[in-house]
């Protein structure tokens, strides 16, 4: 038996392992965005994708198959929005790791690959599970009893709503049975009948094994199938966080590095403040859920499924202010988000330009508008209130909406702490006349969703690329999109994307992102910021029309910024020595795991266990630039696949390739796979300046270089530095080192002798205020301000006077700004009895807050100092109560 996995991409890895390995076709996630099924905003399992072969409307050459599917949870039957943040284990955006049989296995194979999988697979102790099954499915019980030998005290019969599933009204349906984990009783729950179904947190459900064992019709008559199915769905984070023993999913490697960046940027720690902590979670799902759902081609929008991106956004944005944020940030939480998924989800790593590009787009727009729509929403309110009003007039909700971009449950959100409502009648009448005057404004395009209108364009029109032999080309406008919607013209001011027959402009692809440039047509232009291929082979350009119009059907010229496209080839060229460079210095297995080619700078990540040594990094930037002085010219070839990869040319792990592949190489040193634009020569280069190697993710490391004119600023800044520091220390450069080293020295000797000075005042005062410890009949307790100590400096005190008190409580509080921060540990001895989470809850209720924690450390906060000394009392009548 292989080992536990614990990583998030090791338990990824077994379980589509496990199944494949039992005959299962391991398949990639299918799009968030359902194909073909307007019934559906997004797909919410794992079995969506595979409905027409549930429903025998499809077959194909596999009966069983595995995934791990991208999930969204946002609307319909399935929304978990409201939970986000608050719940341990809902998001937004999550993974199902599924099994799949179609026709082919059912109850005892379902049931007994799960059992193994997880005990066996995933090592989790047989005792610590129990199973639902539905309430009249004897079969599936027994199953578990006698095949697999679970305790029937561990088996749970649930009525209808907890265990039986159905596909719509009619059609496929049937039992399921779900594996929970149980956690031990946690003290906190005065059920006397818990079970599973309990909200107490003794229960986790991570696995819903589904039997499609009949049809429905529409009398509600069920007949059983002929070949009946199995669809089962475990939430990966929740898999995860049993499996690295985490409270919650937010505590897993999956959450790391995205909530580190939040906290990051926003300056604020996790554990600072219970409502802080919430939006930190908010914005580290929520950023998933965007890049996630712009990678899939959904953009920010006022209807369908761009709307609900869009509110998505917004609602972190409006959780990054109350976290006192005030700038775009959330597209760089984002880009964490792709450093972590990017490897298993190569579309989104492939899009990484894109998708930040566009959050941060969105997010500036809103931020624009936001502080002038709080402006307008507080003076509303307090009108309201004036006027002893209940909830706010559907005009202002709709204005808020419509001019400043507040989607309405956001409102509804604010107005909700100033205990009032919104009046959805007369917002709903503002819409829908709002509605009736666009309809007249766009025609023909109805309520379809960006990526569908892309998919009709791309149906209609194929875009011949011309860019690698020109940057320069006369073509004709195909199609026009404003706000996701085609339109036959655009006019100056409007965003828009442009379809055109052939172009010059390469689309972000293979790392290299799109180019920028000019479109001109005989009555207007457009300065292209980006072009994309968002399905297919399509090709759009992204920008905004800077003078006139244009309109679908006129001739058009389309310029490439040279500078920029020059400057993005010297990258992907360098890229390309670099690759082959690190390669022959620390081996093939360094495998590329994404790259990004801008016209600033390149990135290249690659597998690797340890930081590359300052002399690899000199030994791969020497033989890189060996090479772009040796001036090979470069060879670009088109041949089959087995041709292509016979020529000993590096095929991309991960990356999709058709029949014919474009193969580059330079010399005898570099051959790629390659759709991308390239120096003539690798003299065109320059010069290649690696500027930083870092640990993007377990195992993967990135570098980051600069080439040409880049790579000479670079080093004229460092030079420009080191004169300055020279400068300040008033020696030559030269000798800078030296001098520094000196002065660490000294401050080093400084540092000890004032630690030493901090240190015996602190024991003095700590012994100090332990002497003030009240007894409690025989409980010490230690209740006292500290003020100006806050935050972690306030826990580290707590930490310290439990320590020195050996037994006993502390509770310490201090005020700023008109608002308490409490702390309170209880030694280890004491925390079975006196729970810190329990106490602190009550005594910040005198001071008007609330707070939580564990049995030994909680932590609170309130708003009323004026009754910090109550509060003390309070803690004292506990302690008395609980020795009692
Ligand atoms: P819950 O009752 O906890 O909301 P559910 O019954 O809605 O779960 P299913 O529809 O059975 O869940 O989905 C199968 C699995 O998907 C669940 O066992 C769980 O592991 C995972 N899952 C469901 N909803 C979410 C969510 N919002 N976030 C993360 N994982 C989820
Ligand atoms: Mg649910």
């Amino acid at each position: 038996m292989a080992a536990v996995p614990r990583s998030a991409k090791e338990i990824r890895e077994a379980f589509l392992g496990f199944f494949e390995a039992k005959g299962h076709r391991r398949l990639p996630s299918a799009s968030l965005v359902p194909e073909g099924d307007a019934t559906l905003l997004f797909v919410n399992a794992g079995m969506v994708p595979f409905k027409r072969l549930f429903l025998g409307e499809e077959s194909r050459d596999y009966s069983r198959a595995t995934t791990s599917q991208k999930c969204m949870r946002v609307s319909g039957k399935h929304n978990d929005l409201e939970e986000v943040g608050r719940s341990a284990r809902h998001h937004t955006f999550f993974e199902m790791l599924g099994n799949f049989s179609f026709g082919d296995y059912f109850k005892v194979e379902a049931i007994g690959y799960a059992w193994e999988l997880v005990t066996e697979g995933f090592g989790l102790q047989p005792d610590r599970l129990v199973v639902s099954v539905f309430r009249e499915d004897d079969e599936a019980a027994e199953i578990w009893e006698r095949e697999i030998g679970l305790p029937s005290d561990k088996i749970f019969r649930f009525g209808e709503d907890e265990n039986f599933w159905a596909m719509g009204e009619t059609g496929p349906c049937g039992p399921c049975s779900e594996i929970h984990l149980d956690r031990g009783p946690t003290g906190r729950c005065t059920s006397a009948a818990c079970d599973p179904c309990c909200e107490c947190g003794r229960w986790l459900e991570f696995w819903n094994l589904v039997f499609m064992q009949f049809s429905r019709d529409s009398s509600g008559a069920m007949t059983p199938l002929p070949k009946p199915s199995v669809d089962t769905g475990a939430g990966l984070e929740r898999v995860v966080s049993i499996l690295q023993g985490a409270a919650s999913n937010y505590d897993t490697d999956l959450f790391t590095a995205v909530l580190a960046r939040a906290q990051d940027l926003s300056g604020v720690s996790l554990g600072e403040d219970p409502e802080k902590d919430v939006s930190l979670r908010v914005v580290a799902d929520h950023a998933r859920a965007v890049a996630f759902l712009i990678g899939d081609g959904v953009l920010p929008a006022n209807e369908g499924r761009g709307y609900v991106l869009r509110r998505i956004l917004r609602r972190a944005a409006r959780h990054g202010v109350l976290l006192g944020v005030d700038r775009p940030f959330l597209h760089s939480v984002a880009d964490a988000v792709i450093d972590e998924m990017g490897g298993a989800f190569p579309e989104l790593a492939e899009r990484r330009a894109y998708v930040t590009d566009r959050i941060r787009r969105e997010e500036e727009r809103f931020l624009e508008t936001l502080s002038k729509g709080l402006a307008l929403l507080e003076s509303e309110i307090r009108e309201a209130k004036a006027r002893g009003c209940k909830a706010l007039p559907g005009t202002v909700v709709f204005k808020l909406f419509d001019t400043y971009g507040f989607p309405v449950d956001l409102t509804q959100d604010i107005l909700k702490s100033h205990g009032l409502g919104a009046d959805d009648a007369g917002f709903s009448a503002a819409m829908a006349e709002q509605r009736a005057r666009s309809r007249e404004a766009w025609k023909g395009t109805g309520d379809a969703s960006v990526a569908e209108v892309h998919g009709r364009i791309a149906a209609e029109v194929t875009t011949r690329f011309c860019g690698y032999e020109t940057l320069e080309a006369r073509s004709e406008i195909r199609a026009l999109l404003v706000d996701g919607r085609s339109v036959e013209s655009a006019e100056e001011g409007s965003e828009v994307e442009v379809v055109v027959a052939e172009t010059p402009f390469y689309a972000e692809s293979g790392g290299q992102v799109g180019d920028r440039g000019t479109i001109r047509t005989p009555g207007g232009r457009v300065a292209v910021e980006d072009t994309q291929k968002p399905v297919g082979d399509l090709i759009v350009h992204w920008g905004r029309v800077v003078s006139g119009s244009v309109r679908v059907g006129e001739k058009a010229v389309l310029s490439v910024d040279a500078d920029a496209r020059s400057a993005t080839v010297r990258n992907h060229s360098g890229t390309h020595l670099l690759h082959a460079a690190l390669r022959q210095v620390i081996g093939a297995q360094a495998m590329q795991k994404g790259s990004l080619v801008a016209p600033g700078h390149l990135r290249f990540d690659f597998t690797h266990d340890t930081p590359l040594s300052e002399e690899e990094i000199e030994r791969i930037e020497t033989l890189v630039n060996r090479w772009i002085e040796s001036n090979a010219p470069a060879r670009v070839r088109e041949l089959s696949y087995q041709e292509a990869i016979g020529t000993g040319a590096i095929a991309i792990f991960e990356e999709k390739y058709g029949d014919r592949v474009r193969v580059v190489s330079f010399g005898d040193f570099s051959t790629e796979l390659c759709g991308g634009t390239h120096a003539r020569a690798t003299g065109d280069i320059g010069l290649l300046k690696i500027v930083s190697e870092t640990a993007v993710a377990a195992g993967v490391r990135r570098i980051e270089a600069l080439t040409g004119m880049g790579a000479l600023g670079h080093l004229r800044e460092q030079e420009r530095t080191l004169r300055r520091i020279g400068e300040l220390l008033k020696v030559p450069a030269a000798e800078a080192v030296r001098r520094v080293e000196r002065l660490l020295e000294e401050r080093r000797a400084a540092d000890r002798e004032i630690a030493a000075l901090r240190k015996g005042e602190r024991v003095a005062t700590a012994m100090d205020l332990i002497s003030r410890a009240r007894d409690v009949n025989g409980t010490k307790v230690l209740a006292t301000r500290a003020e100006g100590v806050e935050g972690k400096d306030l826990r580290a005190m707590v930490d310290d006077l439990r320590d020195k008190l050996k037994s006993g409580v502390v509770l310490l509080a201090s005020e700023s700004g008109g608002k308490v921060s409490l702390a309170l540990g209880v030694t280890p001895d004491l925390k079975h009895r006196l729970s810190a989470g329990d106490l602190v809850r009550e005594v910040a209720a005198v001071v008007g807050g609330k707070g939580g924690g564990r049995a030994d450390f909680a932590q609170a906060g309130g708003n009323d100092p004026g009754r910090i000394d109550e509060a003390f009392e309070k803690l004292f009548s506990l302690v008395q109560a609980g020795a009692a």
